[in-house]
């Protein structure tokens, strides 16, 4: 069973490591950003409600993104196992994430750790919506008050590693410390 949360600021790179780690674990790659973008490139009622804050930098409401999680984590392909990238993104999420799991553990929390200087000049040349600068920087700020405190909540599961290397050499320290963990 893999059940796994990847923890980082915007930029370490969680987005293309967990493609890579979803196909070698063989189980799905669940991006709360990217349901997010899909449904307001869909022009869905959730896309239009979120859309704006998604463009300045800040959380959506955790009753909003909760439950698009609870429905997406309902489907038939997560039974083997899931990559959570991007969520939970505070502790009040995963407190919820705990819930919707009833009881059963996460296998390891990924914490990709980078320097904030390397990931706003990754970001800058990403150009996406939401990658201005004073965007990534208050997206930055956001990650430092309200996602940085799940490190400490899953403080017994975590596995903190270096997000600066080769994309493949990355992958690579990932899955051996899974593999470490069992
Ligand atoms: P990045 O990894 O570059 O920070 P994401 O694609 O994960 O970007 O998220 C983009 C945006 O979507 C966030 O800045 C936020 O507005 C929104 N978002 C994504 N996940 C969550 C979440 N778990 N809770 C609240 N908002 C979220």
């Amino acid at each position: 069973m893999t059940r796994v949360v990847l923890v980082g600021p915007p930029g370490a790179g969680k987005g293309t490591q967990a493609t890579a780690l979803s196909r070698r674990l063989g189980v799905p790659h669940i991006s709360t950003g990217d349901l997010f973008r899909a449904h307001i490139a869909n022009g869905t009622e959730l896309g239009l409600r979120v859309k704006a804050i998604i463009d300045s930098g800040g959380l959506v409401p955790d009753e909003i993104t909760n439950e698009m999680v609870r429905v997406r984590l309902a489907d038939e392909d997560t039974r083997a196992g899931f990559l959570l990238d991007g969520f939970p993104r505070n502790t009040g999420q995963a407190d919820f994430l705990r819930d919707a799991l009833g009881g059963v553990d996460l296998d390891a929390v990924v914490e990709f750790k980078i320097d904030e200087d390397v990931v706003v000049g990754r970001l800058l040349g990403r150009g996406r919506v939401d990658d201005s600068e004073d965007v990534i920087r208050h997206r930055l700020d956001v990650y430092r008050k309200e996602t940085a405190p799940l490190l400490e909540y899953y403080a017994d599961k975590l596995i903190t590693l270096d997000a600066v290397g080769e994309v493949d050499e990355i992958t690579g320290r990932v899955l051996s410390a899974l593999r470490d963990r069992g």
